[in-house]
Order: structure tokens, then C-alpha cells, then sequence
């Protein structure tokens, strides 16, 4: 489907984490999206000359939910992040959707893997809880998610509630007495190397380059096909 520009009315936004927010949205009129796509919000007259900028944001809900929901990591003195940070409920935006073709398509024999940084989560929370992911769930997921410390983790609830997912929060630098893993999603995937099924697996990258870069490169060191892996860099 071809995007489209649509008028959002702010529904909410509340704080998951001390620094990344949940915006919640209706558009005028019905938005078809898949799992894993993602809106270009209209930041008006914040670029060169007051023209408008346009940033992507995944949508965090899955496509049958509504209202919509967005999941943003506040960037100091970002014009993306701040502008919607001060939309207020009742206000609205603009956006262009829908984007993207990071989308949940593995076969269901294959195994699967999630890998996020930070709000990379945010299209793997609309995948899991999507209709067609739930009608068919493949036989075996790991998703891990890479934050810096314990009060970033986003969605614990929706990913430890999945019964057939083994959701790994890895903590690079805890503050307290984190009883999980320790490090960053590399270390996950080195010291677990023994149990990961590298090429019956399908993964899904999304977040910074630097962990995309990352991962990619051991995937590879480990004979993971480059069809088994995508991903959707956010900066
Ligand atoms: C396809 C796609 C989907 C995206 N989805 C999301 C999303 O769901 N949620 C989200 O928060 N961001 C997402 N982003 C990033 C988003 O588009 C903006 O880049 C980000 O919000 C910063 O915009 P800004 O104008 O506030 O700051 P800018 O001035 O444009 O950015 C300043 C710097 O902030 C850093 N930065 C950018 N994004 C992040 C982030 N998410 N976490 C930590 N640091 C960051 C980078 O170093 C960047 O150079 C996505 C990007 C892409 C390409």
C-alpha cells in the first residue's frame, strides 16, 4: 500500500521509562498497517529555512489495536522527539504512512530471533502481538533486548507474558542487585553461542547501527545466511 498523509489526534502520552515516552494516536480516518511499519511524523518548520522536517517512529501496537501507539527515547534538544513529547491529548500532528518493509514474515518451520536496542523494541512488541504472529508463532523465539540500565527496559510485561518467547533483558551497566543477564546483546550472543540454532534461526535487527553492525558481523563469522537476517536502523 502506497503512503498517505494523515491527520493524528493524540489520544495520550505518558512516560514508560525516565526518558522515553508512549504517544498514543487515532488518524481521521482507517490506517491499514503491518506489524513492523513505521509513521513519518511532520516535525513543521524545524528544518533549514523553517521547512518541515520529517522523522520515522515504529508503531508500537499491533495493527489490529487502536488506538495507535508510539514508543519515542527523548533526544536532548531533538526537534523530532521534543515536538511530540509536547503534543498534548486532543492536539494533532501529521504523518505520512505506512512505511517499511521490516515486517514479520518467517516461514513456520524456522526459529526466530528479536534483537533490539532501546526503542528498537517498539516493532517487535506490534509483531508478537499482531494476529497473524499469534495464530502462528514459530516453534521456537528468543528476543533480547539491549538497554544500559535497569529502569530503561521497555515492554517487560508484554514479552515475559509470552509464553512462548524467552525474553532476555541484558543490562550493560546495572544499578542494583540485577539478577539477569549482565552486558550487551553481543555478550548474550557469544556466551550462549552453544544454544542458538545459527541456521535454523531467522533474525530480526532492529535499533542503533553500531549494534546492527555488530551483530551482523558475528551472524555471519557464525554461517547465519544473509536471508535470514533483517533489520531497521534507527540513526
Ligand atoms: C525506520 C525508523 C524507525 C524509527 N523508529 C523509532 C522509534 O520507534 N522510536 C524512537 O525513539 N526513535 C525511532 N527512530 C529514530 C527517529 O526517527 C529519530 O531519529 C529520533 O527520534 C531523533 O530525532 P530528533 O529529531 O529528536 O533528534 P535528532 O537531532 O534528529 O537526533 C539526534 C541524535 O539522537 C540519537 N538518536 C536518534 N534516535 C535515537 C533513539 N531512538 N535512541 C537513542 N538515541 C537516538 C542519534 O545519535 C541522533 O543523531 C526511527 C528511525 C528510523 C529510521
Amino acid at each position: 500500500m502506497t503512503a498517505a498523509e494523515y491527520s493524528c489526534k493524540v489520544i495520550s502520552s505518558r512516560m514508560l521509562t525516565p526518558t522515553v515516552f508512549e504517544l498514543a494516536f487515532e488518524t481521521e480516518r482507517p490506517l491499514a498497517l503491518q506489524a513492523g511499519q513505521f509513521l513519518s511524523v511532520v516535525i513543521p518548520g524545524a528544518g533549514p529555512k523553517g521547512r518541515d522536517l520529517r522523522r520515522a517512529y515504529s508503531i508500537a501496537s499491533p495493527p489490529e489495536a487502536r488506538p495507535i501507539e508510539l514508543c519515542v527515547k527523548l533526544v536532548e534538544e531533538g526537534p523530532g522527539t521534543n515536538y511530540l513529547r509536547e503534543r498534548r491529548p486532543g492536539e494533532t500532528f501529521r504523518g505520512f504512512a505506512p512505511y517499511g518493509d521490516f515486517v514479520y514474515d518467517s516461514e513456520p518451520h524456522r526459529k526466530v530471533a528479536f534483537i533490539a536496542t532501546g526503542t528498537g523494541i517498539a516493532p517487535f512488541r506490534a509483531m508478537v502481538l499482531s494476529h497473524a504472529y499469534q495464530a502462528a508463532p514459530p516453534a521456537s523465539h528468543l528476543c533480547i533486548l539491549g538497554v544500559r540500565t535497569e529502569d530503561e527496559l521497555l515492554y517487560d510485561e508484554t514479552f515475559s507474558r509470552q509464553p512462548r518467547i524467552r525474553w532476555v533483558p541484558a543490562i550493560s551497566q546495572p544499578r542494583g542487585e540485577w539478577e539477569g543477564f549482565r552486558g550487551r546483546v553481543t555478550d548474550y550472543l557469544r556466551s550462549h553461542a552453544a544454544e542458538i540454532d545459527w541456521g535454523g534461526t531467522d533474525f530480526y535487527l532492529c535499533g542503533n547501527g553500531q549494534m546492527i553492525t555488530e551483530v551482523k558481523a558475528l551472524l555471519l563469522e557464525k554461517g547465519v545466511a544473509k536471508e535470514a537476517i533483517r533489520q531497521e536502523k534507527y540513526y
